[in-house]
């Protein structure tokens, strides 16, 4: 990836938006082509080091090399693909060689050096190769190829001096366009901006993803409950799905049918777009988290990390709940949106936090319901707001804030989410003839007369 260091002394961050395409079949199939094209460099590349290792020589992975490589092949080798796009692929094989040689060496013995082919291979331009006004957006191609200009189906969050690449993918049956930006870190007005100094806790949970308890006895909680009714409401719509379609099941080497890959295709949308949802409401649920600290002046988040403790078994119910939570994104996420509001994150060890009284440091019996009370000098408060003050008083020279259930600010993630209101009905969720627009059950047909008035049945009612 080209460095674009010296720009101003501004500190940026890098971002990036996925942005899906309006396309006609032709413009589909010349991307594709782009990306089975891309596939072919990179089976190229595996294919000329299989060849060095097989007469033991050393292997062709610097990125400039593998250039001059891709030069002496000579122009027209790829299809469409021009080679910017070539060299892309080229230096994504050279920086996962690298990534998996570094962890090799420092005793991962887990860590693979690339070796499996795809069908398709991401493609990737850098700022000045490509043209993207508004959603308008022009790929460029091999030379004497006719220009391929495509749109995309949103507006990007960010201004046309800030996109530094274009990258195109095929991802779950659909081509999509990743938009990376530079992106400035907030500069605030004198007096305004986040003070070190102001520490406040964070609590991952399942029920609500984030806690916070700030200084001043300010609190919020962001409620996850439509992340936990999307995450249901898709494990029974698969369920389901899944005992319909079992007898077609092909039974080991045997051809599926055409209905069964049918099934597994729109099994494939399914868990794709189930996926998206859940990412999209965890970034919300990180937005409203910094929305909240910046008018608060928080400098620092102190974040209970529970990933020590979740590789434990917990019962096949329990491990699906704790992998259905992605911690790992939920501090990711909040991370990049602390960084670019100039916000740190600390991780925290948070063992035992919601167990000890944040008063008189007491040991409290983990309480069974979300509400904490201490049988010794009678502190009572949200039990995830609790453990966020106990995770922002381990911090060093952090003080355990005071939970008053006064100013707490209560949030909700995944207001996109089906079935949150009756506006986004879900129409995996059963309705029962109530809803409007619905026709409702069917029902026989009523006796209609005819001729002289003698009532006749229809042939559904008898
Ligand atoms: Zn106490």
């Amino acid at each position: 990836m080209p460095r674009n260091h010296d720009r101003q002394r501004l500190v940026v961050v890098h971002r990036t938006a996925r942005a899906g395409l309006r396309l006609t079949r032709r413009q589909r199939r010349r991307l594709s082509g782009l990306l089975v094209s891309a596939g072919d460099v990179w089976a190229c590349v595996l294919e000329l080091n299989a060849w060095r290792r097989a007469r033991q020589d050393a292997p062709l992975v610097s990125y400039p090399a593998l250039c001059r490589e891709l030069a002496t092949a000579g122009p027209g080798c790829f299809g469409e693909l021009d080679t910017v796009g070539a060299r892309s692929v080229l230096r994504r094989y050279s920086d996962a060689w690298f990534a998996a040689a570094t962890r090799r060496k420092n005793g991962d013995t887990s860590a693979r050096f690339p070796r499996r082919r795809r069908a398709m291979m991401p493609a990737r331009w850098y700022q000045g190769t490509f043209a993207l006004e508004g959603r308008r957006l022009r790929i460029p191609v091999a030379r004497g190829c006719p220009p391929l200009h495509i749109r995309l189906d949103r507006d990007l969050p960010y201004q046309p001096g800030q996109i530094r690449s274009v990258t195109l993918l095929y991802d779950a049956g659909r081509l999509w366009a990743d938009v990376t930006a530079e992106v400035p870190v907030t500069i605030y007005p004198p007096g305004a901006e986040p003070d070190p100094a102001r520490v406040a806790g964070v609590d991952l949970g399942i029920i609500h993803p984030y806690a916070v308890a700030g200084a001043d006895g300010q609190a919020l909680l962001v409620s996850g409950r439509a992340i936990r009714a999307e995450h249901h409401l898709h494990l029974k719509d698969t369920k389901a799905r899944r005992r319909a379609v079992a007898r077609r099941a092909p039974k080991p080497g045997q051809h599926g049918s055409r209905r069964w890959r049918h099934y597994r295709r729109r099994q494939r949308l399914v868990e794709a777009r189930h996926a998206r949802r859940i990412r999209q409401a965890q970034h919300e649920a990180a937005a409203a988290v910094i929305s909240w600290a910046v008018p608060r002046r928080i400098g620092t988040l102190a974040v209970g990390d529970p990933r020590g403790v979740l590789g434990i078994d917990a019962g096949r119910r329990h491990n699906r709940r704790t992998r259905e939570w992605r911690v790992g994104h939920l501090i990711s996420v909040l991370r990049d949106k602390a960084q670019q509001a100039g916000i740190t994150i600390v991780l925290a060890d948070e063992r035992g936090t919601s167990s000890t009284c944040p008063a008189c440091r007491a040991r409290v019996p983990k309480p069974v319901g979300r509400v904490f009370c201490c049988p010794r000098c009678g502190q009572s408060g949200h039990r995830d707001l609790i453990a966020a003050a106990n995770i922002a008083g381990r911090l060093p020279g952090g003080i355990t804030p005071a939970i008053t259930a006064a100013d707490v600010t209560h949030r909700r993630a995944g207001k996109h989410l089906p079935g949150v209101s009756a506006a986004r009905r879900d129409p995996r969720r059963p309705h029962h003839g109530t809803a409007r627009g619905s026709p409702g059950r069917h029902l026989p047909a009523p006796p209609t007369t005819v001729g002289r008035g003698v009532p006749r049945l229809t042939a559904r009612t008898s």
